[in-house]
This record gives structure tokens, sequence and C-alpha cells, in this order.
């Protein structure tokens, strides 16, 4: 009966029906080409639910994290994860300027002159007071991520003094209630999010599928090289940052089981290529699967989705040595490691969000005297390229979460995946 196969359909793991999802809808784009487009708005639509919670998501996560947390501790935590995210992205954007540096990208190749209207990105200073917002709830209702978890974090943490400085009951219970409902808040949304994953089976089929029939076989070709050098780097600083240094070799853990743990996440971030919009569903993975604490997770990942852009940043040295060749020019050892710090720094101000890469790219060629026209010029593959930094932005932000809460003792090993996995013994 439907029910029967209803029944069947939902038992299997909800990853795994994604990922057919995903690679069904590649054929079928690959295949059908241009009138699959019309399944666009499905695909949308998946986006824009994971969109719709995101900010809630986060506000409410964050004041359910800061119950524990003094001041103190939270300024401690905050420097870790500040720190091993500027750390990481400066060895990424390195990674990404030797593989190119071997491979040499867009030689061969020569600029078409293609027409590319980027924003421009905000100047640091910008970033920097744009922090503290003119107003929260403007803040929160254009999704501005950095401004929201300051007022949050400001807010969470004067409720957790207001605590123990008050000997009124009203007041304490106020208190009391004001995290009751953040948490009760967030446990719900966590549930909304699985909702919203059951429809990504069709959205992400959808997504997929458009995405493919856009970018057809020719552009794959034609750019190759870039992507070939994307992924060598990717594929380098994942495997030996991330799951060697920071999981197995600091904390201690089996790379695998931790794949294993965000593996809704990566899928998600894949079909989505924003790691803004991805954050409802890493939130939940480390929650869930990874244990992390929430006063952890709960203001790295938001944060890390903002300013912790790994996968863009060696994207950006790599085009930074692509653009030079398409021009027929060279950078100079000088040049890159200007490319290395404007790349790091680009990517604090940018949010997560498709393409945004794109835009940093403007910013870094115009630093080093490369012509802005090269962004026209890859910007037809850029949605499939973005799939790749984005995942690898969110593996990112998971792995520091996962590190710093071991630092903290803030991460139960003896849970979720590390412990059992599927089947994957936890290594310590
Ligand atoms: N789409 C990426 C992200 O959301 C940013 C980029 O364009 O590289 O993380």
């Amino acid at each position: 009966s439907i029910r029967q196969v209803w029944g069947r359909y939902r038992s299997i793991p909800i990853v795994y029906r994604i990922g057919a999802a995903f690679f069904l809808g590649s054929i079928v784009g690959l295949a059908v080409g241009e009138p699959v487009t019309v399944l666009e708005p499905l695909g949308d639509l998946f986006v824009r639910l994971l969109e719709m919670i995101v900010v809630p998501i986060i506000v409410f996560t964050l004041l359910m994290g800061i119950r524990e947390l003094s001041p103190a501790s939270l300024g401690k935590i905050g420097g870790q994860v500040v720190a091993i995210y500027a750390v990481t992205s400066m060895i990424a954007v390195t990674i990404g300027l030797v593989i190119a540096n071997v491979i040499q990208p867009g030689e061969g190749l020569t600029l078409t002159d293609a027409e590319f209207e980027a924003d421009e990105a905000p100047s640091f200073l910008e970033v920097f007071l744009g922090i503290v917002p003119e107003n929260p709830i403007e803040a929160m209702a254009t999704g501005d991520i950095l401004a929201t978890i300051f007022f949050v974090i400001v807010f969470g943490l004067a409720l957790v003094l207001l605590r123990e400085g008050t000997d009124e009951q009203s007041v304490a219970e106020g208190v009391e209630t004001f995290f009751n409902m953040a948490e009760a808040g967030s446990k719900a949304l966590f549930k909304v999010v699985w909702g919203i994953m059951e429809y990504g089976v069709i959205g992400i089929f959808a997504l997929m599928a458009v995405a493919f029939a856009e970018a057809g076989v020719e552009v794959f070709s034609t750019f190759a090289m870039l992507a070939l050098t994307l992924l060598i780097a990717v594929a380098i600083h994942v495997t030996v940052v991330y799951l060697g240094v920071m999981i197995l070799v600091l904390t201690q853990q089996s790379p695998i089981a931790f794949l294993v743990g965000i593996k809704d996440a990566l899928m998600t971030a894949l079909s989505i290529s924003s790691s803004s919009a991805t954050l409802p569903v890493s939130m939940s993975n480390a929650d869930d699967n990874l244990h992390v604490n929430e006063g952890i997770y709960s203001f790295s990942l938001p944060l890390g989705a903002t300013i912790n852009m790994d996968g863009t940043g060696m994207y950006l040295g790599i085009v930074a040595v692509f653009a030079a060749n398409v021009v027929g020019a060279s950078l100079t050892i000088t040049e890159q490691v200007v490319v290395v710090a404007i790349a790091v720094l680009a990517g604090i101000g940018t949010a997560g969000v498709p393409s945004a890469g794109l835009i940093l790219m403007t910013l870094v060629l115009t630093q080093v005297g490369l012509p802005v026209a090269v962004v026209g010029f890859i910007a037809g593959i850029d949605p499939l390229l973005d799939r790749l930094r984005t995942m690898t932005n969110v593996t990112g932000d998971l792995a520091v979460a996962t590190l710093v809460a071991h630092w903290n003792g803030a991460v139960d090993f003896d849970r979720g995946v590390w412990a059992s996995g599927d089947g994957t013994p936890a290594v310590a």
C-alpha cells in the first residue's frame, strides 16, 4: 500500500535520499538541458525555507548557549575560535596559491571580454563598525548575522549577570523564562529543520537539475584546469588541516566519525551554495551528531558562516594566478603575499551567500593590478565551483567547533557518531 511505500521511503536515512536526489538531478539536468529550468521554483523553495529559519535559530540557540557562560569564558572561547579561523584561512589561501603555481590554470586561455557588475565589497572599517547594529531589529530583519550575534551576546550576557546579581524573585524568574523560551524555541526550530530536509529531497533534485542544465558540459571543459586546481587544493586542505590535524591529531577522534556526523550539512552546502542558509542544518548536526555543547556552536557556527571562508579564500588565491595567466602576466612573491592578506581579510566582511566569492574576487584582482574582467570571464563556471567552496567553508566551521569544544571540555565523545557512529569507533 501507499502507506507502506511511504514508510519504507521514510526509513531510509535522509542523507541517502538527498544524495540520490542530488545525483539524479544532476543527470537529468545534463540530459534534458534547458527545459528542466522550469523546476527552478522548487529549488528556490527549499533555499527559502532554510533562509526563513536562519535568524530565529541563531537568536534562540545563541541565547540558550549563553545561559551557562560567563563573560570571561565566552571571551576565552571566542578568542580561540577567531584565532583558528584566522590561521586556517591563511593556510587555505597559501595552499591554493601553491597548487595554482604548480598547475598554472588559465595558461593557453585568452580573455574574451565579458561584462560583470560586482557589488562592491565593504571596507574593513565599515565591517568592524557594522558589527554593532544601529538597530538590532533591523539587523535581524535584514539577516545581518554579525550584528545579530553581537546584540544577542550583549543581551544574553546581561541576562546572566542579572540572574547572579538580583535578589528580586520576579527578575530572576524572568531571566529563567527568557532562557527557557530560547531553549524551547531552538528545539522547535531544529524540528523544523528536519521537516525542511524532507522537502529537500525534491528541492535538491530541482536545484541540481537546473544547475547542470544551465552550466552544461562545455563550461567544464573550458575551465577544467581551474576546477581541477580548486578540487586538489580543497582535497588537501580538508584532509590535512581539518581531518588530519584538527580532528585526528588535536582532538584525537576519528575523522570518519566526524564526516558521518556532518553529512547532512555537507550535502546541503553542496546543494545550495550558501554557508549562511546551511546554518540550521550545521547547527543541528553539531548538536545531535557531534554532541558539541550549544555554548560553543551557537556562536562559533554563525560567526564562521560569516567570517570563516577557507574554500573561498583558497579560490581567491587560485583565481589570482589564473587571472595573471590569461593576461600573460605573472605574480611576484610579494604580490602573492598581498593576495593571502586580502583574501583572508576580504572573507571576513562578506557573508556566506551564493557567489560571494565573485564580489571578493574583484577586490583581490584590483589590489594586485589584474583585470577585473576576469571575473566576468569565469562567472559561467562559478555556480559549480561555489558548491565546492561552500562545502569547504562549512566543514571548516564544524571542525573548529569540534576542536574548540574539545579544548573546553564541551563535547561528549561518548555519544553520537563518536561512540558508535555508523559502526565507526572513536579513536581515543
Ligand atoms: N557561497 C560561499 C559560502 O556561502 C561563499 C563563496 O561564494 O565562496 O560560503
